[in-house]
């Protein structure tokens, strides 16, 4: 099936995972809380304890096996009750280990013929049967128990010591976990994951699914008989039988299905509370309850066509969802809750770097310390970038479909995980409520759409002028990019990189800002790792900025680096574009600018008001595309003027949490200073401030110029702030010569009734992108974006990212002898 892993792999990944300090501190505490339990605890509390154990580890290897087994995993949870039951059978007899072993081979065993007639059927049909078996099979032996060998009560008697069972099933429990982990961490358990229960896919990947639904089902069955085995003398203190259908049935489907949605939190609590509230209810109620109650839960769960993901989807239940998260969120800490501190992302372990350093992450509205990162320096980057190129062949080589798979899964997580990102995002940069639900939700299309790259990287098939030889021009992933990004738009433009160079085949080495360390890439790198993307394909070097030069020039120059794609500053582009060149790398550069929006006569002043509006000033005007530069013709620029100062006028600046604030605070003093510089130096030479012109602590007020004149910083440098320059022109000819008046050339907008017009002038304008009737600031995941002059060099984008990460080679095959001069 054209996978590789073989256990000399597995096992080093097992240790690597292992490796982390933090991971032994909490093994060790863990595991001598298991062993002191047993000696403190009375029999009824080992027993309760085994019982949640068994849950516990069942529900995160079933989480861990999500996907194609989920409905595998229901059908083997029926063979836990035959496991149990031939433990039962012979327990009275035979010494241990033989009843567990016994009882793990009978539900292996069972499972195969089981498995192999009801491989045709889906989901959740293949359940219902395995089910119905497994009752069959369940009251065939109670009634061999009752009528033929009288051993019912027998149990109540087993001879088995309870510290050995406690280590015997700790021992499972381990092992079943640990076995999850490995082949999840596989090339083999990504194919799984990639999967996602779709048969059909399976066979496109090359993967026979009935191979794998054989495989995986006997091995599930095998765990279940052997876990049930273990714990069927618990029961000793009660009835055997009320235990095992539908009690335990229906807390294995409970956890196979949420398990399918991937989140080890879900199942893990589910069991835990499922596992209490049955021991509850069995001591007080006995099992008619607990036959009712499982009952109805089977009949709910395996009633729903496509299982509660598919029930999920429903909007109806999407409310409820929506709500279920949000009473569960005030109560239980997310995964996403903010930390005190925060490792770095390297070879697929969080890790501290040598001597702990971090540096501090500020919010920017508060000015507190929120958090401290994890500060890299050049040798972390060259181990990271190591890790990258070690990495980056086997994920290159992946089927497209595996790739899509995860990035499409990446998408997900992010979707789901929307809120907590946008908390971040304010947090972290002072963005409002606006502008995070925006650009969240963007990425959530940028990645979907990135995955589709995955099939787009073609290339051509040429004629030759040899006879018999075909030219074949093919794109191959480059192999490892370094990305670096910057800190307005955190999310979309590191994922405009990320996301399409992973999707494409490559490794990668991301930095992001030392102004946003999470939101440029600690939470990408979580989202992605969640996703299951293998160690070392993502790797995030966080580091302050004393160190950004030396990090940065190990993500430019080290060898292994195929492409760099930059994000920043003009200036700090210039220095890197520099050193690319001096190490013949290939760069792509999206740098500043100084947006103009044009406004000619026959434009909609609404609209042109709006478009000035929001393209200078969302989010505070820190934007690389902002409208920077109002120029409207004579006619139109008095109204203008005045209705976009009663806009801005109503403009609420504060908080960024609050949802009504539409100007939040200004990313850090040192920019505040920049600005309010920009706007001083304009009005000492001579510039008029119509509405604004002063900080406000964190804040900057919403900033109107005229008079804004060649002599002044503003009129050719970023101000990146919420200060815009209106300037009156005589006729459109005038505009255009303004507007390319600039060493930039990002964006640009023309507002006018007259789209032919519109178009003609766009096409004078000197700017990588140009948008008619309507604002500077505009992106989509498919567009070509990037800018020329001063702004950069190649684009991110759809078609535009095949071109940045893959480079093309010419491979040729002569299919009849060829004849060269130095043949006779
Ligand atoms: P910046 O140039 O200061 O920093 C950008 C990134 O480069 C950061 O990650 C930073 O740590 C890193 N960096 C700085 N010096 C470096 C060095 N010597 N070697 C390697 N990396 C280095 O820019 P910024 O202040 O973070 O962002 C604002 C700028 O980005 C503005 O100019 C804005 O116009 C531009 N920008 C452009 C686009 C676009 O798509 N064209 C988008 C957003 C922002």
């Amino acid at each position: 099936m054209g996978l590789r892993g073989g256990p000399g792999r597995l096992w080093h990944r097992g240790r690597r995972a292992l490796r982390g300090r933090r991971a032994w501190v909490w093994a060790a505490a863990l595991l001598a809380a298991l062993v002191v339990f047993p000696t403190v605890a009375s029999a009824y509390h080992v027993a309760l304890g085994l019982a949640l154990l068994a849950d516990v580890a069942m529900a995160s290897a079933w989480t861990l096996f999500s996907g194609p087994t989920r409905y595998l995993s229901l059908a083997a949870a029926a063979f836990y009750g035959v496991g149990a039951y031939v433990t039962a059978l012979l327990g009275a007899r035979a010494a241990w280990p033989a009843p567990i072993v016994a009882g793990a081979a009978a539900g292996a065993l069972l499972s195969l013929p089981v498995g192999l007639l009801a491989l045709r059927l889906r989901g959740p049909y293949f359940a219902i049967l395995t089910f119905g078996l497994s009752e069959l099979v369940r009251h065939t032996v109670i009634w061999y128990e009752s009528n033929v060998t009288g051993t019912v009560g027998r149990v109540l008697v087993l001879p088995l010591e309870r510290r050995t069972l406690y280590w015997g099933l700790l021992v499972i429990a381990v092992a079943a976990v640990a076995s999850a982990i490995l082949v999840r961490r596989s090339r083999w358990g990504l194919a799984l994951a990639a999967i996602g229960g779709d048969e059909e896919r399976a066979e496109v990947l090359g993967i026979r699914p009935t191979g794998v639904k054989v495989a995986v089902f006997a091995l599930s069955a095998g765990l279940m008989g052997a876990t049930g085995a273990a714990i069927a003398p618990r029961w000793t203190y009660l009835d055997p039988h009320i235990a095992f259908n539908p009690l335990i049935s229906f807390q294995v489907i409970i956890m196979a299905l949420l398990g399918g949605v991937g989140r080890p939190a879900g199942p893990v609590v589910g069991a835990l509370f499922l596992g209490l509230l049955s021991e509850v209810f069995l001591l007080q109620f006995r099992y008619l309850y607990m036959i009712v109650l499982g009952s109805v839960l089977i009949l709910v769960v395996l009633g729903l066509p496509h299982g509660l993901m598919g029930w999920r989807a429903e909007a109806r239940t999407e409310e409820l969802g929506r709500r279920l998260r949000w009473a569960i969120a005030r109560r239980i800490p997310r995964r996403f809750a903010m930390r005190r501190q925060y490792q770095l992302f390297v070879d697929g372990e969080w890790q501290d770097v040598p001597g702990r350093r971090t540096f501090p992450d500020v919010n920017p509205a508060t000015g507190e310390t929120f958090t401290r990162i994890a500060a890299a320096d050049a040798a972390m980057a060259r181990r990271a970038v190591e890790a990258a190129e070690r990495a980056r062949a086997e994920w290159g080589e992946l089927l497209p479909a595996v790739r899509a798979g995860i990035v499409l899964k990446a998408a997900q997580i992010w979707e789901r995980r929307s809120d907590d990102l946008q908390r971040m995002l304010t947090t972290e940069t002072g963005a409002v409520r606006a502008k995070t639900g925006f650009e969240v939700g963007y990425c959530t299309e940028l990645i979907r759409q990135a995955a589709a790259l995955t099939y787009q990287a073609s290339g051509e098939v040429a004629p030759s002028n040899v006879a018999g030889k075909i030219n074949y021009f093919m794109r191959k992933p480059v192999g490892v990019v370094s990305v670096i990004s910057p800190w307005n738009f955190p999310y979309i433009l590191t994922l405009r990189a990320v996301a399409p160079a992973l999707a494409l085949g490559n490794a990668v080495v991301l930095k992001p800002s030392e102004e946003t360390p999470l939101a440029g890439g600690l939470l990408v790198g979580e989202v992605f790792e969640e996703a299951g993307v293998p160690p070392g394909v993502l790797n995030v070097i966080t580091c302050a900025r004393s160190e950004v030069a030396e990090v940065g020039d190990v993500m430019v120059t080290h060898p292994a680096v195929g492409v760099v794609s930059f994000t920043g500053s003009t200036a700090t582009g210039r220095v890197l574009a520099e050193k690319a060149g001096r190490h013949l790398k290939r760069i792509v550069l999206e740098l500043g600018g100084k947006s103009p929006i044009i406004v000619l006569e026959d434009a909609d002043l609404d609209l042109a008001v709006s478009a000035a509006a929001f393209g200078g000033f969302f989010h505070q005007g820190q934007i690389c595309m902002a409208a920077t530069r109002i120029i409207v013709e004579h006619s139109l620029a008095g109204a203008l003027a005045s209705q976009l100062v009663d806009k801005l006028g109503t403009l609420k600046m504060g908080d960024p949490s609050d949802p009504q604030t539409a100007i939040g605070p200004i990313t850090s003093p040192t920019q505040l200073e920049k600005i309010q510089a920009h706007v001083d130096d304009a009005v000492a030479k001579g510039a008029k401030v119509l509405i604004g012109g002063h900080r406000r602590g964190p804040y900057f007020e919403p900033t109107l110029l005229t008079g804004v004149t060649p002599q002044m910083r503003c009129y050719h440098e970023e101000t990146f702030g919420p200060v815009v320059a209106l300037t009156a022109v005589k006729n459109a000819d005038e505009a255009v010569r303004l507007a390319n008046d600039t060493s930039y050339g990002l964006s640009a907008a023309i507002i006018t009734r007259d789209p032919e017009r519109g178009m003609a002038l766009a096409g004078r304008i000197q700017s990588g992108i140009v948008h008619v009737n309507d604002s500077t600031v505009h992106d989509e995941p498919h567009a070509p974006f990037g800018g020329i002059k001063g702004s950069g060099l190649g684009r991110h984008g759809g078609r535009a990212a095949i071109e940045a990460f893959t480079e093309i080679r010419w491979v040729s095959l002569q299919t009849e002898r060829r004849h060269y001069p130095f043949d006779r």
